[in-house]
């Protein structure tokens, strides 16, 4: 299997049709609740951003209870795109997530990232930082990458972290 980012970013963007999404931040949990997938939070290890998986035809996703609240709405964002674009492999499978940090590239493998966790990141960023709405908070005389206040605040305005937000408008995710 080989990431498909151009897949993930348009069922995202069907999500956020689908319930309408006019401004941020993107209510995740509120999308997660309404599509009839549990949401539970627990402490996990610090690497593990969460989980995702079906049983008995019970869509389940766990969320690292430890982590920051914003790191938190990027984790449920990248497990609810394991739902919907993987559902055959999360079935009576547990799948384990280690969320932005599946972007280092294992040293081990040539492959770099995990596939699936390339996919997952590309859909939980179009989720809660669609470009439509980065444009518009951008507005038309753009952004100086090197000013932290301007990005952190950004990353406020969309609630997501900072370095989630600095991967998105570095085109990584
Ligand atoms: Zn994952």
């Amino acid at each position: 299997m080989t990431p498909d980012k151009k897949r993930a970013r348009e069922a995202a963007q069907v999500v956020l049709e689908e319930f309408g999404i006019k401004r941020i931040p993107v209510p995740v949990e509120r999308i997660i609740k309404s599509k009839n997938i549990m949401l539970e939070y627990a402490p996990l290890d610090e690497e593990l951003s969460g989980m995702a998986y079906t049983q008995d035809g019970i869509s389940i996703i766990g969320i690292n209870a430890l982590h920051h609240p914003n790191r938190q709405r990027f984790s449920a964002a990248h497990e609810l795109g394991h739902h919907v674009l993987h559902a055959a492999e999360i079935n009576e499978t547990v799948h384990v997530s280690k969320g932005l940090r599946a972007l280092k590239r294992d040293p081990v493998s040539s492959q770099g990232s995990d596939p699936l966790e390339i996919d997952a990141n590309t859909f939980a960023s179009e989720l809660l930082m669609p470009e439509k709405f980065l444009l518009e908070e951008i507005g038309p005389d753009g952004l100086d990458m090197e000013d932290e206040t301007s990005v952190e605040k950004l990353a406020k305005r969309f609630r997501v972290s900072v370095a989630a937000m600095k991967f998105r408008l570095g085109g990584l995710i």
